[in-house]
Protein backbone atom coordinates (compact mmCIF):
# COMPACT_ATOMS: atom_id res chain seq x y z
CA UNK A 1 0.00 0.00 0.00
CA UNK A 2 1.51 2.76 -0.61
CA UNK A 3 1.08 6.56 1.17
CA UNK A 4 -1.78 7.60 -1.02
CA UNK A 5 -3.68 4.49 -0.60
CA UNK A 6 -3.09 4.26 3.11
CA UNK A 7 -4.21 7.83 3.70
CA UNK A 8 -7.49 7.06 1.32
CA UNK A 9 -8.28 3.92 3.23
CA UNK A 10 -8.05 5.90 6.62
CA UNK A 11 -10.45 7.83 5.06
CA UNK A 12 -12.92 5.80 3.64
CA UNK A 13 -12.70 3.78 7.01
CA UNK A 14 -13.17 7.09 9.06
CA UNK A 15 -15.97 7.92 7.00
CA UNK A 16 -17.58 4.28 7.46
CA UNK A 17 -16.58 4.89 11.70
CA UNK A 18 -18.73 8.26 12.09
CA UNK A 19 -21.79 6.01 10.68
CA UNK A 20 -20.95 3.15 12.40
CA UNK A 21 -20.94 5.39 16.17
CA UNK A 22 -23.53 7.19 14.81
CA UNK A 23 -25.71 3.75 14.52
CA UNK A 24 -24.50 2.74 17.96
CA UNK A 25 -21.64 0.59 17.17
CA UNK A 26 -19.17 0.48 19.77
CA UNK A 27 -16.27 -1.99 17.95
CA UNK A 28 -15.74 -4.17 14.61
CA UNK A 29 -14.82 -7.45 14.85
CA UNK A 30 -12.09 -8.19 12.48
CA UNK A 31 -11.87 -12.59 11.40
CA UNK A 32 -10.15 -14.48 9.66
CA UNK A 33 -10.18 -18.53 9.64
CA UNK A 34 -7.71 -20.50 10.70
CA UNK A 35 -5.87 -24.10 9.34
CA UNK A 36 -7.79 -25.38 12.46
CA UNK A 37 -10.94 -24.05 10.31
CA UNK A 38 -11.99 -21.92 13.39
CA UNK A 39 -12.76 -18.39 13.06
CA UNK A 40 -10.27 -16.05 15.35
CA UNK A 41 -10.63 -12.49 15.86
CA UNK A 42 -9.08 -9.14 16.85
CA UNK A 43 -11.31 -5.98 17.91
CA UNK A 44 -11.03 -2.50 17.90
CA UNK A 45 -13.18 0.14 18.94
CA UNK A 46 -14.91 1.85 16.49
CA UNK A 47 -12.98 5.13 17.09
CA UNK A 48 -9.65 3.16 15.75
CA UNK A 49 -11.47 1.63 12.57
CA UNK A 50 -9.49 4.62 10.71
CA UNK A 51 -5.68 3.38 11.65
CA UNK A 52 -6.93 -0.67 11.60
CA UNK A 53 -7.81 -0.37 8.32
CA UNK A 54 -4.76 2.29 7.11
CA UNK A 55 -2.12 0.20 9.07
CA UNK A 56 -3.61 -3.19 10.07
CA UNK A 57 -4.20 -4.78 13.61
CA UNK A 58 -1.47 -6.80 15.03
CA UNK A 59 -1.99 -10.52 15.04
CA UNK A 60 0.56 -13.28 15.40
CA UNK A 61 1.46 -15.89 12.99
CA UNK A 62 1.58 -18.41 15.21
CA UNK A 63 -2.69 -18.74 15.02
CA UNK A 64 -1.37 -20.79 11.53
CA UNK A 65 -0.44 -23.71 13.84
CA UNK A 66 -3.12 -23.62 16.15
CA UNK A 67 -4.71 -26.89 16.74
CA UNK A 68 -8.73 -27.49 17.20
CA UNK A 69 -7.89 -27.59 20.71
CA UNK A 70 -5.90 -24.74 20.58
CA UNK A 71 -2.93 -26.10 21.38
CA UNK A 72 -0.03 -25.29 19.07
CA UNK A 73 2.11 -27.61 16.36
CA UNK A 74 4.73 -26.18 14.75
CA UNK A 75 5.96 -26.26 11.02
CA UNK A 76 9.09 -25.50 8.76
CA UNK A 77 8.11 -22.15 7.94
CA UNK A 78 5.28 -21.06 9.96
CA UNK A 79 5.00 -20.98 13.73
CA UNK A 80 7.11 -20.10 17.05
CA UNK A 81 6.20 -16.79 19.43
CA UNK A 82 8.22 -14.14 17.23
CA UNK A 83 7.25 -12.28 14.15
CA UNK A 84 4.01 -10.27 13.50
CA UNK A 85 1.33 -9.87 11.07
CA UNK A 86 -1.23 -7.16 10.42
CA UNK A 87 -4.82 -8.02 10.16
CA UNK A 88 -6.29 -5.78 7.39
CA UNK A 89 -10.21 -5.43 7.49
CA UNK A 90 -12.32 -5.32 4.05
CA UNK A 91 -13.97 -2.23 4.08
CA UNK A 92 -16.07 -3.47 1.36
CA UNK A 93 -17.56 -6.49 3.54
CA UNK A 94 -17.54 -4.81 6.64
CA UNK A 95 -21.49 -4.74 7.87
CA UNK A 96 -23.53 -3.96 11.29
CA UNK A 97 -24.19 -7.18 13.13
CA UNK A 98 -27.93 -7.74 13.60
CA UNK A 99 -27.97 -9.95 16.09
CA UNK A 100 -24.49 -8.25 18.27
CA UNK A 101 -25.88 -4.77 18.69
CA UNK A 102 -22.85 -2.73 19.39
CA UNK A 103 -20.70 -4.57 16.84
CA UNK A 104 -19.82 -4.29 13.33
CA UNK A 105 -17.79 -7.25 11.45
CA UNK A 106 -15.14 -6.98 8.72
CA UNK A 107 -13.27 -10.15 7.44
CA UNK A 108 -8.79 -9.99 7.33
CA UNK A 109 -6.67 -9.91 4.95
CA UNK A 110 -3.42 -10.33 6.58
CA UNK A 111 -0.12 -8.66 5.25
CA UNK A 112 3.22 -9.01 6.74
CA UNK A 113 4.92 -6.11 8.36
CA UNK A 114 7.09 -5.68 5.47
CA UNK A 115 3.46 -4.85 4.01
CA UNK A 116 3.57 -7.62 1.82
CA UNK A 117 0.77 -10.30 0.85
CA UNK A 118 1.43 -12.98 3.75
CA UNK A 119 1.69 -16.03 2.04
CA UNK A 120 -0.09 -18.35 4.64
CA UNK A 121 -2.84 -16.05 4.19
CA UNK A 122 -5.92 -18.43 3.55
CA UNK A 123 -8.07 -15.38 2.56
CA UNK A 124 -5.39 -14.32 0.25
CA UNK A 125 -5.07 -17.88 -1.68
CA UNK A 126 -8.47 -17.69 -2.29
CA UNK A 127 -7.96 -14.13 -3.81
CA UNK A 128 -5.09 -15.42 -6.06
CA UNK A 129 -7.04 -18.54 -7.25
CA UNK A 130 -9.67 -16.25 -8.37
CA UNK A 131 -7.10 -14.68 -10.13
CA UNK A 132 -5.58 -17.09 -11.75
CA UNK A 133 -9.46 -18.08 -12.96
CA UNK A 134 -9.52 -14.87 -14.48
CA UNK A 135 -6.39 -15.00 -16.60
CA UNK A 136 -7.58 -17.34 -18.16
CA UNK A 137 -11.11 -15.59 -18.55
CA UNK A 138 -12.71 -17.49 -16.19
CA UNK A 139 -14.74 -16.57 -13.34
CA UNK A 140 -16.61 -18.47 -10.60
CA UNK A 141 -19.29 -18.33 -8.69
CA UNK A 142 -19.67 -20.15 -5.15
CA UNK A 143 -22.14 -21.01 -2.29
CA UNK A 144 -21.73 -23.34 0.79
CA UNK A 145 -24.94 -24.52 2.18
CA UNK A 146 -24.61 -24.41 6.11
CA UNK A 147 -25.99 -27.08 8.55
CA UNK A 148 -26.17 -27.01 12.05
CA UNK A 149 -27.26 -28.49 15.03
CA UNK A 150 -29.72 -26.28 17.62
CA UNK A 151 -29.56 -27.33 21.63
CA UNK A 152 -30.29 -25.55 24.52
CA UNK A 153 -27.39 -23.17 25.86
CA UNK A 154 -27.20 -24.41 28.85
CA UNK A 155 -24.11 -21.85 30.77
CA UNK A 156 -26.12 -19.49 29.04
CA UNK A 157 -28.67 -19.94 31.14
CA UNK A 158 -31.54 -21.24 28.28
CA UNK A 159 -34.74 -22.39 28.74
CA UNK A 160 -35.89 -24.58 31.37
CA UNK A 161 -35.52 -28.12 30.72
CA UNK A 162 -36.33 -31.49 32.56
CA UNK A 163 -33.59 -32.83 30.90
CA UNK A 164 -30.29 -34.28 31.99
CA UNK A 165 -27.89 -30.96 32.39
CA UNK A 166 -25.08 -32.79 31.50
CA UNK A 167 -26.18 -33.91 28.34
CA UNK A 168 -25.48 -31.62 25.68
CA UNK A 169 -26.67 -34.07 22.78
CA UNK A 170 -30.60 -33.20 23.46
CA UNK A 171 -32.17 -31.21 20.36
CA UNK A 172 -33.51 -27.48 21.10
CA UNK A 173 -36.63 -28.73 18.96
CA UNK A 174 -38.47 -32.35 18.74
CA UNK A 175 -40.02 -32.54 15.57
CA UNK A 176 -39.39 -34.80 12.81
CA UNK A 177 -36.98 -34.28 9.78
CA UNK A 178 -37.70 -31.59 7.30
CA UNK A 179 -40.95 -31.16 9.63
CA UNK A 180 -42.84 -28.14 10.12
CA UNK A 181 -43.56 -29.00 13.42
CA UNK A 182 -39.93 -27.98 13.79
CA UNK A 183 -40.08 -24.53 12.40
CA UNK A 184 -43.37 -24.31 14.56
CA UNK A 185 -41.28 -24.86 17.87
CA UNK A 186 -38.54 -22.58 16.77
CA UNK A 187 -40.36 -20.21 15.07
CA UNK A 188 -39.21 -16.89 16.91
CA UNK A 189 -35.95 -18.27 16.48
CA UNK A 190 -36.03 -18.73 13.30
CA UNK A 191 -37.64 -15.70 12.07
CA UNK A 192 -34.62 -14.31 14.17
CA UNK A 193 -31.93 -16.00 12.01
CA UNK A 194 -33.62 -14.51 8.61
CA UNK A 195 -34.32 -11.75 9.58
CA UNK A 196 -30.56 -10.92 10.74
CA UNK A 197 -29.30 -12.55 7.78
CA UNK A 198 -31.24 -10.30 5.88
CA UNK A 199 -30.23 -6.65 7.45
CA UNK A 200 -26.60 -7.84 7.07
CA UNK A 201 -27.43 -8.23 3.07
CA UNK A 202 -27.11 -11.88 3.10
CA UNK A 203 -29.39 -13.13 0.60
CA UNK A 204 -31.03 -16.04 1.64
CA UNK A 205 -32.61 -18.38 -0.50
CA UNK A 206 -33.46 -21.37 2.03
CA UNK A 207 -33.98 -22.23 5.45
CA UNK A 208 -35.58 -25.91 6.41
CA UNK A 209 -35.08 -28.37 9.11
CA UNK A 210 -32.64 -30.82 7.88
CA UNK A 211 -32.54 -34.65 8.46
CA UNK A 212 -30.86 -35.43 12.07
CA UNK A 213 -32.38 -34.17 15.20
CA UNK A 214 -32.60 -30.97 16.43
CA UNK A 215 -30.59 -29.61 12.36
CA UNK A 216 -31.36 -26.91 10.17
CA UNK A 217 -29.78 -25.71 7.30
CA UNK A 218 -29.91 -22.12 5.44
CA UNK A 219 -28.60 -22.05 1.91
CA UNK A 220 -27.62 -18.36 0.48
CA UNK A 221 -27.03 -16.83 -3.36
CA UNK A 222 -24.42 -17.78 -4.95
CA UNK A 223 -21.49 -15.07 -5.10
CA UNK A 224 -17.63 -14.85 -6.52
CA UNK A 225 -15.62 -17.40 -4.30
CA UNK A 226 -13.91 -14.70 -1.74
CA UNK A 227 -17.28 -13.21 -0.82
CA UNK A 228 -18.88 -17.13 -0.39
CA UNK A 229 -16.39 -17.89 1.94
CA UNK A 230 -17.11 -14.63 3.55
CA UNK A 231 -20.55 -15.29 3.46
CA UNK A 232 -19.86 -18.47 5.13
CA UNK A 233 -18.24 -17.17 8.45
CA UNK A 234 -21.23 -14.30 8.11
CA UNK A 235 -23.59 -16.67 8.18
CA UNK A 236 -22.17 -18.92 10.90
CA UNK A 237 -21.27 -16.36 13.55
CA UNK A 238 -25.06 -14.66 12.67
CA UNK A 239 -26.67 -18.19 13.77
CA UNK A 240 -24.37 -18.46 16.73
CA UNK A 241 -25.15 -14.75 17.79
CA UNK A 242 -29.32 -15.21 17.37
CA UNK A 243 -28.93 -18.66 19.05
CA UNK A 244 -27.14 -17.08 21.93
CA UNK A 245 -29.87 -14.45 22.26
CA UNK A 246 -32.79 -17.50 22.43
CA UNK A 247 -30.95 -19.49 24.74
CA UNK A 248 -29.93 -22.06 22.28
CA UNK A 249 -26.23 -22.89 21.60
CA UNK A 250 -25.35 -24.00 17.61
CA UNK A 251 -23.14 -26.59 16.95
CA UNK A 252 -21.58 -26.60 13.07
CA UNK A 253 -19.52 -29.64 13.76
CA UNK A 254 -19.25 -32.69 11.18
CA UNK A 255 -21.01 -34.70 13.56
CA UNK A 256 -22.84 -33.86 16.85
CA UNK A 257 -23.58 -37.45 17.75
CA UNK A 258 -21.11 -40.00 16.55
CA UNK A 259 -23.25 -42.76 14.73
CA UNK A 260 -26.08 -40.64 13.59
CA UNK A 261 -25.91 -38.04 10.44
CA UNK A 262 -24.12 -35.00 10.60
CA UNK A 263 -23.43 -31.36 9.38
CA UNK A 264 -22.75 -30.88 6.08
CA UNK A 265 -21.14 -27.73 4.78
CA UNK A 266 -21.56 -28.77 0.68
CA UNK A 267 -20.03 -25.77 -2.15
CA UNK A 268 -22.07 -25.48 -5.12
CA UNK A 269 -20.09 -23.96 -8.12
CA UNK A 270 -20.39 -22.41 -11.61
CA UNK A 271 -17.87 -21.14 -13.76
CA UNK A 272 -18.43 -18.91 -16.32
CA UNK A 273 -16.54 -17.47 -18.94
CA UNK A 274 -18.21 -14.14 -19.35
CA UNK A 275 -22.16 -14.39 -19.89
CA UNK A 276 -21.77 -18.44 -20.70
CA UNK A 277 -22.58 -20.68 -17.71
CA UNK A 278 -19.72 -23.60 -18.92
CA UNK A 279 -22.07 -26.05 -16.89
CA UNK A 280 -25.04 -25.96 -19.85
CA UNK A 281 -25.43 -25.50 -23.04
CA UNK A 282 -22.38 -27.71 -24.64
CA UNK A 283 -22.38 -30.59 -26.26
CA UNK A 284 -20.81 -33.05 -23.23
CA UNK A 285 -23.26 -35.05 -20.76
CA UNK A 286 -26.28 -33.08 -19.57
CA UNK A 287 -25.15 -30.07 -21.87
CA UNK A 288 -21.38 -29.64 -19.90
CA UNK A 289 -19.34 -27.33 -22.29
CA UNK A 290 -16.05 -29.39 -22.91
CA UNK A 291 -13.85 -26.79 -20.39
CA UNK A 292 -17.41 -27.40 -17.92
CA UNK A 293 -16.44 -30.84 -17.99
CA UNK A 294 -12.68 -30.84 -18.28
CA UNK A 295 -13.62 -29.12 -14.72
CA UNK A 296 -15.49 -31.24 -12.79
CA UNK A 297 -13.40 -33.86 -14.29
CA UNK A 298 -10.31 -32.38 -12.65
CA UNK A 299 -12.55 -31.78 -9.10
CA UNK A 300 -13.49 -35.41 -9.12
CA UNK A 301 -9.56 -36.58 -9.88
CA UNK A 302 -8.56 -34.44 -6.96
CA UNK A 303 -11.72 -35.41 -4.97
CA UNK A 304 -9.31 -37.85 -2.03
CA UNK A 305 -6.73 -34.67 -1.54
CA UNK A 306 -9.61 -32.26 -1.46
CA UNK A 307 -10.74 -34.02 1.10
CA UNK A 308 -7.57 -33.11 3.74
CA UNK A 309 -9.25 -29.53 3.07
CA UNK A 310 -12.84 -29.73 2.84
CA UNK A 311 -13.49 -32.85 5.33
CA UNK A 312 -10.10 -31.53 7.49
CA UNK A 313 -10.96 -32.90 10.89
CA UNK A 314 -10.78 -36.66 12.48
CA UNK A 315 -14.46 -35.98 13.30
CA UNK A 316 -14.96 -35.41 9.66
CA UNK A 317 -14.86 -39.40 8.59
CA UNK A 318 -17.62 -40.18 11.44
CA UNK A 319 -19.73 -38.09 9.44
CA UNK A 320 -18.50 -39.04 5.76
CA UNK A 321 -20.31 -42.54 5.11
CA UNK A 322 -22.44 -43.65 2.60
CA UNK A 323 -26.33 -43.50 2.46
CA UNK A 324 -26.14 -40.05 4.61
CA UNK A 325 -26.14 -38.09 1.51
CA UNK A 326 -22.49 -36.66 2.77
CA UNK A 327 -21.31 -37.82 -0.33
CA UNK A 328 -18.91 -40.50 0.57
CA UNK A 329 -17.66 -42.01 -2.62
CA UNK A 330 -15.70 -40.45 -5.47
CA UNK A 331 -18.31 -40.64 -8.68
CA UNK A 332 -20.48 -38.05 -9.98
CA UNK A 333 -24.01 -38.41 -10.82
CA UNK A 334 -27.01 -36.11 -11.49
CA UNK A 335 -28.79 -35.49 -9.07
CA UNK A 336 -27.29 -38.22 -7.01
CA UNK A 337 -26.91 -36.88 -3.63
CA UNK A 338 -25.08 -40.25 -2.48
CA UNK A 339 -22.66 -38.79 -5.17
CA UNK A 340 -19.14 -36.74 -4.14
CA UNK A 341 -19.96 -34.72 -6.92
CA UNK A 342 -23.69 -34.00 -7.59
CA UNK A 343 -24.38 -32.56 -11.21
CA UNK A 344 -27.33 -29.67 -11.39
CA UNK A 345 -28.67 -29.13 -14.44
CA UNK A 346 -31.59 -26.70 -13.16
CA UNK A 347 -35.12 -27.10 -14.44
CA UNK A 348 -35.78 -27.33 -18.14
CA UNK A 349 -35.45 -23.43 -19.35
CA UNK A 350 -33.16 -22.56 -16.87
CA UNK A 351 -29.78 -24.06 -17.19
CA UNK A 352 -28.12 -21.66 -18.69
CA UNK A 353 -28.16 -19.58 -15.37
CA UNK A 354 -28.99 -22.60 -12.64
CA UNK A 355 -26.38 -25.19 -13.68
CA UNK A 356 -23.83 -26.02 -10.98
CA UNK A 357 -22.58 -28.91 -9.27
CA UNK A 358 -21.98 -29.66 -5.69
CA UNK A 359 -19.44 -31.16 -3.83
CA UNK A 360 -20.96 -32.81 -0.92
CA UNK A 361 -18.92 -34.12 0.95
CA UNK A 362 -17.22 -30.85 3.22
CA UNK A 363 -18.03 -30.14 5.90
CA UNK A 364 -17.84 -26.97 7.95
CA UNK A 365 -15.01 -27.75 10.13
CA UNK A 366 -13.51 -26.74 6.67
CA UNK A 367 -11.57 -23.58 6.48
CA UNK A 368 -14.20 -22.18 3.66
CA UNK A 369 -11.28 -19.90 1.83
CA UNK A 370 -8.88 -23.09 1.65
CA UNK A 371 -12.01 -24.82 0.13
CA UNK A 372 -13.11 -21.86 -2.34
CA UNK A 373 -9.06 -21.55 -3.49
CA UNK A 374 -8.08 -25.63 -3.64
CA UNK A 375 -11.42 -26.13 -5.96
CA UNK A 376 -10.53 -23.67 -8.00
CA UNK A 377 -6.62 -24.72 -8.42
CA UNK A 378 -7.80 -28.22 -8.96
CA UNK A 379 -10.84 -27.51 -11.39
CA UNK A 380 -8.41 -25.57 -13.60
CA UNK A 381 -5.56 -28.06 -13.65
CA UNK A 382 -8.26 -30.21 -15.02
CA UNK A 383 -9.11 -27.91 -17.58
CA UNK A 384 -4.96 -27.09 -18.52
CA UNK A 385 -5.24 -31.32 -18.75
CA UNK A 386 -8.49 -31.24 -21.13
CA UNK A 387 -9.34 -34.03 -18.39
CA UNK A 388 -13.08 -35.82 -19.17
CA UNK A 389 -15.53 -37.31 -16.90
CA UNK A 390 -15.73 -41.41 -16.09
CA UNK A 391 -19.71 -42.85 -16.24
CA UNK A 392 -21.63 -41.06 -13.98
CA UNK A 393 -23.35 -43.38 -11.03
CA UNK A 394 -26.48 -43.44 -10.44
CA UNK A 395 -28.24 -44.38 -7.38
CA UNK A 396 -26.87 -45.27 -4.12
CA UNK A 397 -22.79 -46.58 -4.53
CA UNK A 398 -23.02 -48.61 -1.04
CA UNK A 399 -25.77 -50.46 -2.51
CA UNK A 400 -23.58 -51.58 -5.61
CA UNK A 401 -21.56 -54.81 -5.69
CA UNK A 402 -17.92 -54.25 -5.68
CA UNK A 403 -17.38 -55.32 -9.08
CA UNK A 404 -19.56 -52.79 -10.42
CA UNK A 405 -18.01 -50.39 -8.33
CA UNK A 406 -14.81 -51.74 -9.55
CA UNK A 407 -16.24 -51.52 -13.78
CA UNK A 408 -16.90 -47.69 -13.28
CA UNK A 409 -14.39 -47.16 -11.47
CA UNK A 410 -15.38 -45.69 -8.01
CA UNK A 411 -13.96 -46.08 -4.74
CA UNK A 412 -14.82 -44.52 -1.60
CA UNK A 413 -13.44 -41.29 -0.55
CA UNK A 414 -10.62 -41.46 2.55
CA UNK A 415 -12.11 -43.22 5.61
CA UNK A 416 -9.71 -41.22 7.65
CA UNK A 417 -7.87 -37.73 8.25
CA UNK A 418 -4.57 -39.72 7.83
CA UNK A 419 -5.65 -41.10 4.59
CA UNK A 420 -7.01 -37.84 3.10
CA UNK A 421 -3.56 -36.40 4.51
CA UNK A 422 -1.54 -38.75 2.69
CA UNK A 423 -3.18 -37.69 -0.83
CA UNK A 424 -2.81 -34.20 -0.22
CA UNK A 425 0.96 -34.77 0.35
CA UNK A 426 0.67 -35.82 -3.36
CA UNK A 427 -0.81 -33.27 -5.17
CA UNK A 428 1.73 -30.90 -6.73
CA UNK A 429 -1.38 -29.05 -7.86
CA UNK A 430 -2.12 -27.81 -4.64
CA UNK A 431 1.11 -27.51 -2.88
CA UNK A 432 2.10 -25.40 -6.37
CA UNK A 433 -1.09 -23.44 -5.87
CA UNK A 434 -1.06 -23.04 -1.60
CA UNK A 435 2.61 -22.35 -1.47
CA UNK A 436 4.95 -24.09 0.61
CA UNK A 437 4.16 -21.85 3.44
CA UNK A 438 -0.21 -22.01 4.01
CA UNK A 439 0.92 -25.61 2.32
CA UNK A 440 2.55 -26.96 5.28
CA UNK A 441 1.48 -25.07 7.95
CA UNK A 442 -1.81 -26.31 6.93
CA UNK A 443 -0.61 -29.97 6.81
CA UNK A 444 1.18 -29.52 9.86
CA UNK A 445 -2.12 -28.64 11.40
CA UNK A 446 -3.64 -31.62 10.38
CA UNK A 447 -1.29 -34.42 11.26
CA UNK A 448 -1.52 -32.52 14.67
CA UNK A 449 -5.20 -33.26 14.97
CA UNK A 450 -4.53 -36.82 14.68
CA UNK A 451 -1.89 -37.12 17.27
CA UNK A 452 -4.51 -34.96 19.39
CA UNK A 453 -7.41 -37.56 18.75
CA UNK A 454 -5.45 -41.22 18.24
CA UNK A 455 -6.57 -43.75 20.25
CA UNK A 456 -9.70 -41.60 21.46
CA UNK A 457 -13.16 -43.08 21.04
CA UNK A 458 -15.73 -41.98 18.11
CA UNK A 459 -17.84 -40.52 20.84
CA UNK A 460 -15.21 -38.84 22.34
CA UNK A 461 -14.20 -37.43 19.27
CA UNK A 462 -17.79 -35.84 18.74
CA UNK A 463 -17.60 -34.41 22.14
CA UNK A 464 -14.03 -32.60 21.86
CA UNK A 465 -15.41 -31.14 18.61
CA UNK A 466 -18.79 -30.72 19.25
CA UNK A 467 -18.96 -26.82 20.40
CA UNK A 468 -15.44 -26.01 18.73
CA UNK A 469 -17.28 -25.07 15.32
N1 LIG B 1 -26.52 -33.70 6.44
C1 LIG B 1 -25.98 -34.27 5.23
C2 LIG B 1 -24.46 -34.16 5.27
O1 LIG B 1 -23.87 -34.45 6.23
C3 LIG B 1 -26.50 -33.58 4.00
C4 LIG B 1 -27.98 -33.64 3.76
C5 LIG B 1 -28.29 -32.92 2.45
O2 LIG B 1 -28.18 -33.53 1.39
O3 LIG B 1 -28.51 -31.73 2.48
O4 LIG B 1 -23.85 -33.82 4.31
MG1 LIG C 1 -28.70 -30.21 3.60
Amino acid sequence: MNERERSERASRAGRIAAGLTADGVRGVAVTWVDNAGLTRVKAVPTAMLGRAAAWGVGASPAFDVFVVDDSMTASRLVGGPGGDLRLLPDLDRLVGLAAQPGWAWAPADRVTQDDEAYPACQRGFAARMVEAARARGLTFRMAFEVEWFVGPDRAGGGEPDARPPDDDTVPACRGPAYGMTRLVELSDYAAHILSALGQQDVAVEQFHPEYAPGQFEVSVAAADPVSAADDAVLVRQTIQAVSRRHGLRASFAPVVVAGQVGNGGHLHLSAWDGPRNLFAGGSGPYGLTGRGESMLAGLLDALPALSAVGSPSVASYLRLLPSRWAGAYACWGRENREAALRFITGTIGSESSAANAELKSFDLSANPYLVVGAVIAVGLAGVDARRQLPPEVTGDPARKPAAELDSLGVRRLPQSLPEAISHLEGSDDLRAAMGDALFESFLAVRRAEVGLFADRTPEEIAAATRWRF
